[in-house]
């Protein structure tokens, strides 16, 4: 079996501890490689070693033009080995290869591309001001960064906090979730002579390096994917020193289906957006919002292309729908399924383990839905992050936009119409900060993605996921001779 060190300041070291984490294979239930424990001791380490090369400007220093070519090249070298990422990320999380294939591993390599590019934005911008100074805005990076990521998507993270990190000119201390490292060490290894020392480092491990990267005073800004709870536990130990703060956080939601939309496509839409990653996406159209007219119809084809789906091996190409990320989460989300059925929602496929021949030790659940769901329900309103459908009946845009509101989460939303006016109307209602209409799941490097309410807060992807990482500094410069215009010729 593989096992894994900790990446810092150029070098990889033991843990401290000498303890490590079994990587399990949710297919099969099979322990695939040892990925170093890092403790709160190797988090250190990892930060000191940032917050010199950051102090030194060995990276910050560099030209935007510079950064990005090194920037570029990890890129490169992420697509040189897209096929063994793609099948290690798809053996360490469950997702279907087919997914890793053509969605995790392009994705990841083309935000490095993405912001390798923008260089406009970090220039100091000069200002109009009526005094005679000479006033200017410098982008200046934020400083020493932590990035903590969750396990449903690991080698997009890395791209979407890395890279804008990076080319805004910080130094990263980088913490994969404890059970989906195996693609970032993997990248770590490939990339690992791309930067100076100490630019990027990695400390893998759970609860106690995350708290350590969270309380360190070294870290000026953390930026976090991970559920609304530990998101605000973090928030009370960033405040040690008012760190910067990025928070990504969970969702429940809402996929609105009007009765004149396009059938075909909603249904396809609605497949995508609770069954895609085995239901295991913060953007996951958990609730299912029906209009009345075309409720039963709906419910019946949507409930037979769930049972149509093949599941299996996350490595097998003809899979369609793979194991949840481990049989630990599969027990919670059955619980989930359990309280469902006892709140008296009506379940019409799936609730069970999924029986997988040759893999029964896989964390497989069936494709599930549940219709006849109040909006007060814990399964509409609690994110269960796993294939369980909440389907809620409403008629008319006004109770649509209600019941979609009426969360505690605001990450994404759905709209299918052919209804453009309406569809732009309920956009404008919806507290969330991503809506699609007559469409699911389209991320763009270039539009920002973040959360409204318990969802968090700032944004990942385009300029504003770039400025996240950088803080501005007016520099204001006298003009007048003898610099008597301003505070100096006060008194
Ligand atoms: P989690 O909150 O349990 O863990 C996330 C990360 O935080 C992991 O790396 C974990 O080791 C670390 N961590 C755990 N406790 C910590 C603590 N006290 N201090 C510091 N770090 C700590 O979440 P998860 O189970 O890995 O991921 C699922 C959650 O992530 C869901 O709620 C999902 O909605 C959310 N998510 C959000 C987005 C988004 O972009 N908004 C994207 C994906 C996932």
């Amino acid at each position: 079996m593989n096992e894994y060190k900790l990446f810092i300041n150029g070098e990889w070291i033991a843990p401290q501890s000498g303890e490590s984490i079994i990587s399990i294979d949710p297919s099969t239930g099979e322990s695939i490689a040892k990925i170093a424990k890092a403790s709160a001791l190797d988090a250190q380490k990892a930060i000191a070693a940032a917050r010199r090369a950051f102090d030194a400007g060995v990276w910050s220093a560099l030209s935007p033009e510079k950064r990005g070519q090194a920037l570029e090249k990890i890129a490169q070298t992420i697509r040189s080995h897209a096929k063994e990422l793609a099948e290690i990320e798809s053996r360490d999380t469950g997702k279907t290869i087919k997914q890793a294939t053509f969605i995790d591993v392009p994705t990841c390599a083309d935000t490095f591309s993405y912001f390798s590019k923008i260089k406009h934005e970090l220039e100091a911008k000069k200002l109009n001001i009526v005094a005679p100074v000479d006033s200017k805005i410098c982008c200046e990076p934020v400083g020493v960064v932590a990035a903590i990521a969750a396990w449903n998507y690991p080698l997009i993270f890395f791209g979407w906090k890395v890279a804008p990190a990076l080319m805004a000119g910080n130094c990263v201390v980088y913490k994969p979730s404890s059970v989906a490292s195996l693609s970032i060490v993997r990248v770590f290894e490939i990339i690992a002579d791309v930067l100076p020392a100490g630019v990027l480092n990695l400390v893998t491990g759970g609860r106690e390096v995350g708290e350590e990267l969270a309380r360190s005073v070294d870290v000026d800004m953390l930026t976090f994917t991970g559920g609304t709870s530990t998101g605000q536990e973090i928030m009370k130990m960033a405040s040690v020193n008012a760190k910067k703060l990025c928070l990504e956080l969970g969702g429940k939601s809402p996929n609105i289906v009007f009765a004149d939309c396009d059938m075909d496509a909603a249904l396809g839409g609605a497949m995508s957006a609770i069954f895609m990653n085995q239901g295991q996406m913060c953007v996951a159209g958990s609730r299912l919002l029906l209009e009345d007219k075309i409720y039963d119809e709906f419910i019946a084809r949507l409930a037979k292309e769930a049972q149509r789906l093949k599941i299996g091996n996350a490595l097998d190409y003809t899979t369609e729908f793979g194991p949840l990320i481990s049989r630990e989460h599969r027990d919670a989300v059955l619980k989930f399924i359990d309280q469902g059925k006892k709140e008296g929602a009506r379940l019409v496929c799936g609730g069970k383990i999924g029986d997988v021949a040759d893999f029964d030790k896989g964390a497989f659940l069936e494709p599930t839905i549940f219709v006849d769901v109040k909006s007060s329900m814990a399964i509409a309103q609690e994110e269960i992050f796993g294939p369980v459908l909440s389907v809620i009946k409403f008629s008319g845009v006004d109770e649509a936009v209600k019941i979609a509101n009426d969360s505690k989460y605001g990450l994404a939303a759905m709209i299918w119409t052919k209804d453009k006016e309406k569809a732009e109307n309920v956009s404008r209602s919806l507290r969330c900060g991503t809506v699609w209409i007559n469409t699911y799941g389209g991320f763009y490097n270039e539009a920002p993605f973040g959360g409204y309410k318990q969802s968090g807060f700032g944004r990942e992807l385009g300029v504003e996921g770039l400025l996240e990482y950088t803080q501005a500094k007016h520099v204001c410069r006298d003009t007048t001779p003898g610099g008597k215009s301003l505070a100096a010729s006060w008194f």
